[in-house]
């Protein structure tokens, strides 16, 4: 009898038997328990948009910066303080034929965020895409944590996010469209213990994405969230050896994710092809928080 199952080929794998997806997973896990996040399209469909991604110089916002620019998006590419960084994101994204610019900014502050949104709208006339990636962590205990860690990673998480939507959100009012793509972490999904400075920021970027999302729904604009779980970066390359390995056997799929994972579902959200999706959480995470 015909069912709409599509057909797998089946493989051996040792002395299991496995199907092509249950052996792709295992490939995925080879590498150091990395995953190695894969290109999926370029189809060049941002072409004469502009995009801002915070945080740009290093890790998740480096990618997304890549994959942004690879659609055929402007990339502003938003850092603090590491210009070189930055400037090999730009030099990457321009020998592969894309488009991209540097602006400095600590997006806690307000005024800067104000100047940001300001300069780049002087070059380039708009802004489609705003991803609000910029992010630390100042891990530790909650009976011993010190004030300004606290307020350090709510000011660069949360209010960065603000500050960034507030100026950015009447460019999108006027021309009626617009993607934002925050990115918030399986820690604000389902709280980490050690983080609750951290998770309570990416807590608050889950409601501030819901609200702006019902705020800006109106004309066309969406606001989306995506939570990372454990990605293989300089944050996560903090982590003593002894919590990484702990934390393997709570992720379903077995692997720490790549930078290019998230790209992958923060490109779908910026793009038309999600235009009718908003105020959403999507979990990049190996199943940890489902
Ligand atoms: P990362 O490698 O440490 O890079 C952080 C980036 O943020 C850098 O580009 C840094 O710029 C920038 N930045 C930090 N503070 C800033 C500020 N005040 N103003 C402007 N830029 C600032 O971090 P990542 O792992 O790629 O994380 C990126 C985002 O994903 C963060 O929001 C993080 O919370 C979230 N996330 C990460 C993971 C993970 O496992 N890695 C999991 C869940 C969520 P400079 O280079 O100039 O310092």
């Amino acid at each position: 009898m015909k069912t709409d199952m599509p057909e797998v080929n089946t493989v051996e794998v040792g002395t299991v038997e496995m199907n092509m997806a249950e052996t792709n997973m295992v490939e995925r896990k080879t590498d150091n328990n990395i995953m190695t996040g894969t290109d999926r399209s370029t189809d060049r469909s941002m072409e004469g948009k502009t995009a801002v991604v915070t945080g740009a110089s290093r890790g998740i916002g480096k990618a997304i910066a890549k994959k942004l620019a690879s659609q055929g998006a402007c990339v502003v590419i938003n850092y603090r303080g590491n210009r070189d960084k930055a400037e090999e994101v730009r030099n990457e994204i321009e020998a592969a034929g894309g488009k991209a610019m540097l602006f400095p900014c600590d997006v806690s502050d307000f005024a800067q965020c104000e100047k940001l949104i300001k300069e780049v709208m002087k070059t380039t006339g708009r802004i489609d895409i705003l991803v609000n990636n910029a992010g630390i962590t100042r891990d530790g205990l909650i009976m011993n944590m010190k004030e300004e860690d606290f307020d350090s990673v709510i000011s660069t998480n949360l209010k960065g996010a603000f500050n960034c939507i507030r100026f950015v959100s009447r460019i999108m009012l006027k021309q009626r469209s617009g993607h934002i793509v925050n990115i918030a972490s399986v820690s604000g999904v389902m709280g980490n213990a050690g983080q609750t400075n951290y998770s309570a920021s990416k807590a608050g970027i889950i409601g501030l994405t819901k609200a702006a999302a019902r705020e800006l729904a109106s004309r066309g604009i969406t606001v989306n969230a995506v939570a990372p779980g454990f990605i293989k970066t300089d944050m996560t390359d903090l982590l003593p050896d002894k919590v990484k390995e702990n934390v393997i056997p709570q992720i379903p799929l077995g692997a720490f994710g790549a930078p290019e994972d998230v790209a992958n579902a923060v490109e779908f959200l910026a793009s038309d092809a999600a235009n009718y999706i908003t105020g959403q959480i999507l979990c990049v995470d190996g199943g940890m928080a489902m």
